[in-house]
């Protein structure tokens, strides 16, 4: 076995370990990455990308539908699956290249990495690695099934769903996360019966009520069937039909589907690190232990990403990479401020996306605040491009107008969002957010009425007059 020595070694080359090894070499380090492949990372292979792509054709699908609105109609959609997938199976290779470029700049050990020690790894049977300092970023899987008889039965998980390129003519997705309502909107989008079973009272259950309300909604709307307040038993086969059996209310339930997808989450992918050995300390399910700095319980050794059970966004595995390779490079102790990080959204139609604190975690904390939203359907320019789902909210301090947070349930939410957290990162009022120019007719200017809203609030407590 051959014995490699370097200043940084980055186990993952991913979104969060690429993003480290880059900031580390930028700083003069030496840097080795280690990946057992396929190489690309979750994002561009089984994420985010392939995601989108798929989505960007269920969209197409329902801006068609509602053409006739418009004036327009083009007959019934045509789906073409098998060129879906392919578009999809071609813009993912040319961003893994891309990246596959990136990873293949650093020296690349491929295989699977188990820790020795605190300060060597080992890479398969041949390489040896020893580092001052590690950052581990080996990502996240998805969760063991826990449903009695599921895998008796067989299902898909989100990446079977991105693979596939035969659907079935129904499904059953459990789970109302992010994961599952958007593939979940797109497989209904392209012809599948559509069965939602999720244990909270809406779909994405993290968010306020009133957001999660009105994505079920709209689900509802388009025929996708929401079943809220359920909990699983078990599931079973009869007649080639795979049936999921549930309570809901105490009341015996049951759907028959063709096929399931599981889309109860992820979990941090620690299998084979032997991260025991180096005295990293993990959690089977919150993932492995970091400090601020992103140190783990060894101090040499950092983690991020997935693996580190915060939150699964990339843009937060990349913030967290960076921060690492610093601390680790410059023997620093910066601390991560996840603040405005926590910033996330949903490609489900309509989009989703929230900065901040939401209202739920401002009562939880006891924070007081002032709110004010508006609907997409009394906006000029929604109405006008009929885009009338959903409404804009702001938070701000009953004090001074500081907004504590935002979220869009609407038309291209995920890019609206990025007002209020440029607002937010300068530390914005309602009171300057209303003075901000907007141009007209856009979908950005409905934010300036949640926000005159709240300063007129603000006003109207400081003279005593009542807003109306
Ligand atoms: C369907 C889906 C859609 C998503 N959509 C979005 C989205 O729209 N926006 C968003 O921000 N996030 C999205 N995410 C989440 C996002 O993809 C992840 O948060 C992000 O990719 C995690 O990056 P990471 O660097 O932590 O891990 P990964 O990108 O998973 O990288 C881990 C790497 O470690 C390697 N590895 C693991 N173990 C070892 C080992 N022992 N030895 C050697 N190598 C190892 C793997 O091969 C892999 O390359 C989505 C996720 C899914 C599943």
């Amino acid at each position: 076995m051959e014995t490699f020595r370097y200043d940084l070694v980055v186990i993952g080359a991913g979104s969060g370990g690429f993003a480290a090894a880059r900031t580390a070499r930028d700083l003069g380090a030496t840097v080795a990455l280690v990946d057992h492949g396929p190489l690309g990372g979750l994002c561009i292979l089984r994420g985010c990308m392939p995601s989108k792509t798929l989505i960007a054709s269920s969209d197409l699908v329902a801006d068609i539908r509602d053409g006739a609105e418009l004036g327009v109609t083009a007959g019934a959609p045509k789906i073409d699956l098998a060129h879906i997938f392919a578009r999809k199976r071609e813009v993912i290779a040319g961003f893994a290249d891309y990246r596959i470029d990136g990873i293949k700049s650093f020296p690349l050990y491929e295989g699977l990495a188990a820790f020795e020690s605190a300060t060597a790894l080992t890479v398969g049977t041949d390489v040896r690695l020893e580092a001052k300092n590690f950052v581990i970023a080996t990502g996240s899987v998805v969760a063991p099934p826990i449903v009695p008889g599921l895998v008796e039965a067989g299902y898909l998980d989100s990446d079977a769903v991105l693979e596939t390129s035969r659907v079935p003519e129904s499904i059953v997705v459990l789970g109302g996360g992010y994961v599952g309502a958007e593939l979940g909107q797109f497989l209904a989008r392209m012809g599948v019966r559509t069965t939602f079973l999720i244990r909270a009272k809406h779909l994405l259950s993290t968010e306020d009520r009133d957001v999660g309300d009105a994505v079920t909604l709209y689900f509802r709307e388009e025929g996708i069937d929401v079943r809220a307040g359920v909990l699983l038993s078990h599931v079973d086969v009869r007649d080639g039909k795979k049936v999921v059996h549930y309570t809901r209310d105490g009341e015996p339930g049951s759907v028959e589907a063709d096929e399931i997808f599981y889309a109860l989450g992820r979990v941090p992918n620690v299998g084979g690190l032997e991260i025991e050995r180096a005295g990293v300390a993990c959690h089977a399910v919150s993932g492995i232990e970091v400090g601020p700095d992103m140190r783990t319980t060894a101090r040499n050794i950092f983690a991020v990403g997935d693996v580190t059970g915060y939150y699964p966004l990339v843009h937060v595995a990349i913030y967290q990479g960076e921060l690492a390779a610093r601390n680790a490079v410059l023997g620093a102790a910066e601390e991560a401020d996840y603040a405005l990080q926590r910033t996330h959204t949903v490609f489900t139609d309509p989009q989703i996306a929230a900065v901040g604190r939401s209202e739920k975690e401002l009562q939880a904390a006891r924070v007081p605040y002032l709110s004010g939203s508006y609907l997409f359907s009394d906006h000029g320019k929604a109405v006008a491009i009929n885009k009338t789902k959903g409404f804009v909210k702001m938070l701000a301090s009953p004090d001074d107008g500081k907004i504590l947070g935002a979220a869009v349930v609407g038309p291209e939410a995920s890019d609206l969002i990025h007002e209020v957290i440029v607002a937010m990162f300068y530390g914005g009022t309602v009171q300057e957010f209303a003075k901000i120019p907007h141009l007209h007719p856009t979908l950005a200017e409905i934010w300036t009425y949640p926000a005159e809203d709240i300063a007129e609030q603000i006003a109207a407590r400081r003279t005593g007059a009542v807003a109306v």
